[in-house]
């Protein structure tokens, strides 16, 4: 107990320091005081429905999607203050922002909750060294986020990267997926029988989440799901 007492007042400091290195500071244009300032919010139109059931586009874009994945969601375009954002959790140290993005996740991680009760929640693993030079995995802090009443359900171990693979960015279509092959590797006992969602921040072309389904599938998940921030090949029209 004291233990807990003790790892929360850390956290509790951490976070104050966190709060004074990174004030909230909107991504978009730089204003202080909130994770986004109202007018970089009306500025990106995000997804809202109505949608495709399946990949949560309109027009429909399935092609777009790993025929893997059972259903697609994300929040918004990879651009203007999401896409800042999103560097900003992931290569400037700046974790805090992902209970931010984590809530704007969390809508959509409810409806596909509340359609496939006992899903498992499954953040996207990092190898364990890039989570060590990181500090954390963004995936983790968003599913948390975005978790909320479903926390019982997250279940990171149920998914882990063994190999150490190059970033995505800058490779091809056909080299993401040569690069992610093989990487993951899924637990049959917390995963057989159960539906499963993976939380990521980015969906590119979809070759990791779509390697992380293909094992998650073969330990005998029900189906695979996937929820992200952004989508690559959404603009800011497209929601507009
Ligand atoms: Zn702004
Ligand atoms: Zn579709």
């Amino acid at each position: 107990m004291q233990g807990a007492r003790a790892r929360l007042a850390l956290r509790t400091v951490g976070g104050h320091v966190a709060d004074l290195l990174w004030p909230r500071t909107c991504p978009g244009c730089g204003e202080r005081g909130a994770w986004v300032c109202a007018y970089c919010r009306l500025d990106l139109p995000l997804a809202h429905e109505p949608w495709c059931a399946r990949c949560g586009a309109r027009p429909c874009s399935c092609h777009a999607i790993p025929s893997v994945l059972a259903l697609a969601r994300s929040v918004g375009p990879h651009e203007g203050w999401l896409a800042s954002a999103i560097h900003a959790l992931k290569y400037e140290g700046e974790s805090a922002r992902a209970g931010h993005l984590g809530q704007a996740m969390a809508p959509l991680l409810h409806d596909v909750m509340a359609d496939e009760p006992g899903s498992l929640i499954v953040p996207v693993p990092l190898h364990r060294r890039r989570e060590r030079e990181r500090g954390y995995n963004q995936s983790s802090l968003l599913a948390r986020a975005a978790a909320g009443p479903w926390s019982a359900s997250l279940c990171p171990s149920a998914l882990r990267r063994d190999r150490r693979t190059a970033q995505q960015v800058g490779l091809s279509g056909a080299e993401r997926v040569r690069n992610v092959d093989g990487a993951f590797a899924a637990d049959v006992d917390q995963v057989m029988g159960r539906p499963v969602v993976l939380i990521d921040d980015v969906l590119t072309t979809g070759s990791t989440v779509a390697a992380c389904a293909v094992v998650l599938l073969d330990a005998g998940a029900a189906a695979v799901a996937v929820v992200t921030v952004t989508r690559a090949d959404w603009t800011a029209r497209t929601w507009a």
